[in-house]
């Protein structure tokens, strides 16, 4: 299975990467990315330089730190990950993953085959993703699906084809599965938006939008 990830270059998608959760959000099955203060990883005995703390107060903002350009491989040699941090009143749990990486025009064309949001789609709350946005994992995973936002009463809306994030025209319009509003943003906008800083909340309402599965297209 790792040979997958020769050549090691960044243009490969399989990519050995670092998923870290509180221990205590393992049970619900719903984790995010996350790392206790003054974390620091080390691969072989050399820094992995990665952002590992993310947007203030919220946690699931920061992409898996990536190891693999660290990663000896070569048959009988013992990689070793180190991770040292802060002593926490909470437990964390750290595992590596093998995960493909999918790019922002992947994630669009499946998107677009998809189609159109349906009214039972809406109204399934109970779908939940099997996947995370750009990291799919390729070993069994973890799946991260936020909890949704209290419903939000909306007053009435004017329909703009203006982009919230970019402030373009929106190319692609859609929205997330929860979103109740009519107005839509750029697709391919949010996904390289999110591919920078996870936050995976929709730029309209807020509402959680727990991965490309629960974006979809709005005509
Ligand atoms: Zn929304």
């Amino acid at each position: 299975m790792l040979s997958k990830l020769v050549p090691k270059q960044s243009s490969n998608p399989y990519r050995l990467v670092i998923f870290c959760t509180q221990t205590d959000r393992v049970a619900f099955g719903n984790c995010v990315i996350e790392f206790p203060s003054h974390a620091d990883i080390r691969c072989n005995g050399s820094s992995v330089q990665a952002n590992l703390r993310g947007i203030k107060n919220r946690p699931g903002t920061i992409n898996p730190p990536d190891v693999t350009a660290q990663i000896i491989m070569m048959q009988g040699v013992q990689n070793k990950i180190d991770v040292t941090f802060e002593q926490s009143k909470s437990a964390f749990t750290i595992t590596v993953y093998l995960v493909q990486k999918n790019t922002v025009g992947q994630l669009v064309e499946k998107i677009r085959k998809r189609g159109f949001i349906s009214k039972e789609a809406t109204l399934n709350k109970s779908m939940l993703p099997p996947s995370r946005g750009f990291w799919r994992v390729v070993d069994f995973g973890l799946v991260r699906a936020a909890a949704q936002d209290a419903d939000i009463m909306h007053g009435p809306e004017t329909l703009t084809l203006k982009d919230p994030i970019s402030m373009t025209r929106v190319t692609l319009p859609s929205k997330g599965r929860h979103c109740q509003h009519t107005a839509c943003f750029d697709a391919a906008t949010f996904l390289t938006l999110n591919e920078q800083t996870p936050t995976w909340t929709c730029p309209i309402c807020n509402r959680s939008i727990s991965s490309d599965d629960d974006l979809f297209l709005d005509g």
